[in-house]
């Protein structure tokens, strides 16, 4: 099995046999990966439900586990893996799962009052799915706090971002942690596309740096960008439990 060390200092993934980054975008693949899957089950789960083959009751307890999955697979990826987490990490997860359980919650009582339309259910399904893009970068959000980074700006990939991200982008290098996470005060909620930068500059940066624009869905890179064979749950299980600080060494 390929194995991977998460490098604290840089916040990056290396190859653990060459010691090679692997590259933001298959990263990135792996993230849209879990939220492919993972809109691939839910919406299993909704085909039984339209076609009353499932009670409501059913249908929001394998949601519910799906939407857990991907969360927490999206979050151990941005915060270098299992062995990364500390105790605000789970918590700042739990409190973004609890967060979608309620939406679910919610969705589930006007299913039973006959309020939802099919379209409206399936498009709220796509929804919950892409959400998981801004747990993982709540997870890098998180886990650069800890490592010692002093700035953060947040970057929109979207043409249609809503107000708030355009103010948001507006704003340029801000001490870190006092930008909102994608996804947060925001009016795109789960569909922004927005994420951060972050940078160790003791004064405040530049804006030279290269900025390049991701979307969450529709864009699963192919060949270039794969690490290898592999998938998001069996990347997170590979990553070692040995980690290092290259700043450090
Ligand atoms: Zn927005």
């Amino acid at each position: 099995m390929i194995e991977f060390i998460f490098d604290r200092a840089i916040q990056r993934y290396r190859y653990a046999d060459s010691g090679k980054f692997v590259g933001a975008k298959a990263i990135e693949n792996l993230t849209i990966k879990a939220i492919v899957q993972v809109e691939g089950d839910i919406t299993t789960i909704t085909n039984l439900l339209i076609e009353g083959k499932i009670t409501v009751e059913t249908w929001e307890d394998g949601t519910r586990s799906a939407l857990k999955n991907l969360h927490t697979w999206n979050y151990l990826l941005g915060a270098g893996g299992e062995k990364q987490m500390s105790q605000s990490d789970y918590g700042s997860l739990g409190q973004k799962i609890k967060q979608e359980y309620k939406y679910l919650r919610g969705l589930a009582q006007e299913l039973v009052e006959g309020k939802v339309t099919e379209a409206q259910l399936r498009a709220r399904m796509a929804q919950y799915a892409a959400s998981g893009g801004t747990t993982h970068e709540l997870g890098r959000a998180k886990s650069h706090q800890k490592a010692g980074y002093f700035w953060e700006k947040r970057i929109r990939t979207k043409l249609n971002s809503c107000e708030s991200c355009y103010r948001y982008a507006e704003m340029l290098w801000q001490p870190i942690a006092s930008l909102p996470e994608a996804g947060q005060k925001c009016e795109c909620r789960s569909n922004c596309g927005c994420y951060k930068v972050f940078s160790r500059n003791l004064t405040k940066p530049g804006d030279s740096i290269l900025e390049q624009g991701f979307g969450w869905l529709g864009k699963l890179h192919t060949r270039k960008y794969g690490i290898r064979q592999t998938d998001t749950v069996r990347f997170i299980r590979s990553i070692s439990v040995r980690s290092i600080d290259s700043a450090k060494e």
